[in-house]
């Protein structure tokens, strides 16, 4: 895993695409930064959030995204730390495919044939769950167990045997599987001499087609929805994809035309998988990092105000909110349902964007 980090000056550029094109404000605001103090606030504090506020100065996609999504919703799940057992369970069986093909990817970098990189995979995969135990009253368990997860990652490994995505090697040297990114842009919250930190991590980053000089983030989902045109659909456009596309562009220093969405729709009897490509174009990258810089702004007044209103117009997408049943309820009655149906996680076991895999 490597993280990259890029200069001030890099990301401006990377932003604009091209030199002299600058976001409304952009030259002022780096001008202030340039005779600010240095940055009080380390990645290595692993906090998100500016010391005793709730600004958060390291986003991700998945933060960003539910903060545009719900101001509330983003207050609850990345401020307040709330949670389900559902999300337990996506969470855990997500980071284990991830893990698993990783493994299988170092093993076949490593000289291993399939065979034995499937066996070593699976060895490392069993041995890691070996005591994981589900909430079998949850929902997620009928999809997403032990068994299925095992399955999942046996079919996937036997399918994609012959991979036409070849893995792209990092100037060191090294396969570009799990890369994570952090890098800062030119101006962060009002008032604050800290620069906002983009983070992430990329599953992989592939030659496509294999020996072909076309590059692609390869992004792996697991989900339980029909894998048609329907559930495509949803990536373009995409705040996390045009993130992956952006940052990938940095960590290989090269343009990468989109992301192969490599999805794994998982059944109780059976997982099911299609690859689908997601384009970017310059100018999309452009335009995505002018409107960052007003919902980065948002974010930053919300805080200020110490108020998160809701969006009761997203409620219902993406298959509907988990918090539905809490803001269906009169405001006084919520505290008793929150208590019964979700979680809240201590601090330190919280999403945070600076946590490196
Ligand atoms: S249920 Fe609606 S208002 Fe409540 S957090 Fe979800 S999207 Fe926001």
């Amino acid at each position: 895993m490597a993280t990259y980090r890029l200069s001030q000056r890099l990301a401006r550029e990377n932003r604009s695409g091209r030199k002299g094109q600058e976001i409304p404000g952009g030259d002022r605001e780096a001008d202030r930064q340039a005779h600010s103090p240095p940055p009080r606030v380390q990645a290595e504090s692993l906090s998100q959030f500016l010391p005793s506020t709730n600004v958060q100065y390291a986003w991700d996609s998945t933060a960003l995204g539910d903060l545009k999504k719900c101001a509330y919703y983003y207050y609850m799940i990345h401020i307040e730390g709330y949670t389900t057992r559902d999300e337990n369970i996506h969470l855990r069986f997500g980071t284990e495919v991830h893990q698993a093909l990783h493994d299988y990817e170092l093993s076949r970098k490593g000289g291993a044939d399939h065979d034995h990189a499937v066996h070593a995979t699976l060895k490392k995969l069993l041995t890691r769950i070996f005591d994981w135990e589900p909430d079998v009253t949850t929902k997620a368990y009928n999809t997403k167990n032990k068994t299925t997860l095992v399955r999942s990652v046996i079919w996937y490994l036997d399918r994609f045997k012959d991979d036409p995505a070849e893995t792209y090697t990092i100037a060191d040297g090294r396969p570009a599987i799990e890369v994570s990114f952090k890098w800062e842009l030119d101006y962060g919250p009002r008032g604050s001499s800290v620069p906002y930190m983009l983070c992430g991590h990329l599953d992989r980053i592939v030659h496509y087609p294999r020996g072909s000089d076309d590059l692609f983030v390869m992004d792996r989902k697991s989900t339980s929805m029909n894998l048609g045109s329907y559930y495509f659909q949803q990536f373009e456009p995409n705040n996390q994809m045009t993130l992956y596309t952006l940052s990938s562009q940095i960590v290989v220093h090269s343009p990468v035309k989109g992301v192969i969405i490599d999805a794994m729709q998982i059944k109780a009897d059976q997982t099911l998988f299609e690859r689908r490509i997601t384009y970017r174009t310059q100018e999309q990258l452009d335009e995505w990092l002018v409107d960052l810089r007003y919902w980065l702004a948002q974010a930053d007044s919300y805080a200020e105000a110490n108020y998160w209103p809701r969006n009761d117009t997203a409620c219902t997408m993406y298959g509907g909110c988990k918090l539905r049943d809490i803001c269906s309820k009169s405001p006084s009655a919520r505290a008793r349902f929150l208590e019964g149906n979700f979680i809240k996680l201590p601090k330190e076991e919280r999403w945070n964007p600076l946590k490196t895999r």
